[in-house]
């Protein structure tokens, strides 16, 4: 009889941590690393949100915070959807979890069954397929294609759904490629949804508020309500207010799925960290003005680490709507043998090469399903991502 349970044993460890750890575990021996494999902003949490949750340790905010949020969180993010989206949420619509990811995790375990299946766009966040085998469902991956701008297409949509489909996952903007739905191609992603009323969809905006240029953002439950009661919009504050480690995410959605969720949650957390949920109501209804700010420091990220990542031979670096991630094609790179002799089979390949040769860590397009590509996170210093670009180039220049 196995130790490991079956549904462990349908997964892999995350690519994004993974590899993280790999490069901690290098830099550990002494090696000079660079760490662009976690989509973590480098930026401290405000002080503001700091001191809310010093502030709530100090009230005595330290007992059970009720399974599924502290009220005055559920206050706050029902206004957040509101002011922000445009979206009613009641309160009693709205749940807090240990970050994003938890929520998503429980939302599938919570509603999957053997063979329902979830459609998930790739390329795609390392975990949703995962999370969804684990739960018990069939991941069902539709392939985007980059003159698409990785979004997926209505008719591409429709093919997908079958009888089965219990989910779409939609994440815009999306973590690998940065794509972004404008309000059209969500209203014309929704009008396929309207003509299938058993699928619902999991809309996860972790990086509603990273967007570049005049891109607008939208969510699904918002550009068509009549899909209201058939979305969990999911959100979180780790991206949008540099707070990963506080573990704070959240949805929004009809009673009927967050009354599950609270289940499922008062047999699993009991509820998120009580000092974090506070810290999060800060974040939430406190001043927003560090929103604006990190932005721009995102966008002029992106610019940089786009030019250049172009002028490195072999590689294809579209240039991202959202998101701190960059999706380049290292396509031309494969077959080739690098300077200590590593043929590049893959972009498994060609990101344990650049690590191992220049200390280089992003993490490989196989993660993501689809490839060969890699992502690079600029969500660090404009120093480390020079000097990481500057190792990428020299790696592909001495490529044979
Ligand atoms: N979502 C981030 C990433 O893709 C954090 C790590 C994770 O949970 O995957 O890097």
């Amino acid at each position: 009889m196995s130790f490991v349970s079956e549904a462990l044993e349908r997964i892999q460890p995350s690519a994004t941590i993974f590899v993280t750890r790999k490069a901690r575990e290098l830099k550990r021996s002494g090696r000079d690393v660079l760490f662009l494999s976690v989509g973590e902003p480098d930026f401290d949490t405000p002080d503001n949100i700091k001191d809310a949750a010093k502030a709530a340790i100090d009230r005595g905010e330290t007992k059970y915070p009720g399974t599924p949020g502290v009220p005055a969180l559920r206050e706050a993010v029902a206004a957040k959807f509101k002011r922000e989206n445009g979206i009613d949420y009641k309160p009693t619509e709205t749940i807090v979890g240990t970050g994003g990811k938890n929520v998503i995790f429980n939302a599938l375990l919570a509603t999957l069954n053997k063979g329902d299946q979830v459609i998930i766009p790739a390329p795609y966040w390392v975990s949703y397929p995962d999370i969804v085998s684990f739960a018990g469902g069939t991941p069902v991956e539709v392939t985007t294609r980059l003159e698409d701008g990785y979004k997926l297409t209505p008719a591409a949509l429709e093919t997908a759904i079958s009888p089965r489909t219990k989910w779409l996952i939609l994440n815009s903007p999306s973590n690998p490629t940065g794509a972004a739905y404008g309000r059209d191609e969500l209203k014309a992603l929704s009008e396929v949804l309207i003509r299938h009323p058993h699928v619902w969809t999991l809309s996860d905006d972790i990086y509603e508020h990273l967007t570049y240029g005049n891109f607008v953002f939208t969510t699904l439950a918002q550009v068509e309500p009549a899909l209201r009661d058939r979305v969990l919009t999911v959100n979180g504050v780790s991206k949008s207010y540099a707070m990963t480690g506080w573990r704070i995410g959240y949805a929004g959605g009809p009673e009927k799925l967050i009354r599950e969720l609270e289940k499922l949650q008062s047999q699993q957390t009991s509820g998120a960290c009580s000092i974090a949920q506070w810290a999060a109501v800060e974040a939430l209804n406190g001043p927003q003005d560090y929103i604006a700010r990190s932005r721009a420091v995102f966008k002029e990220r992106r610019d940089l680490v786009v030019s250049l990542l172009n002028k490195a031979e072999y590689l294809e670096c579209p240039v991202p709507d959202g998101a701190f991630y960059v999706y380049p094609s290292c396509a031309g790179a494969i077959g080739k043998t690098t300077r200590s002799g590593k043929v590049l089979h893959n972009d498994e390949d060609f990101a344990a090469a650049l690590l191992e040769e220049e200390g280089a860590a992003v993490v490989h397009g196989a993660a993501f399903g689809q490839g060969p590509n890699f992502r690079l996170s600029y969500a660090t210093s404009n120093d480390v991502l020079v000097d990481a670009c500057t190792r990428i180039q020299r790696f592909c220049a001495d490529l044979k």
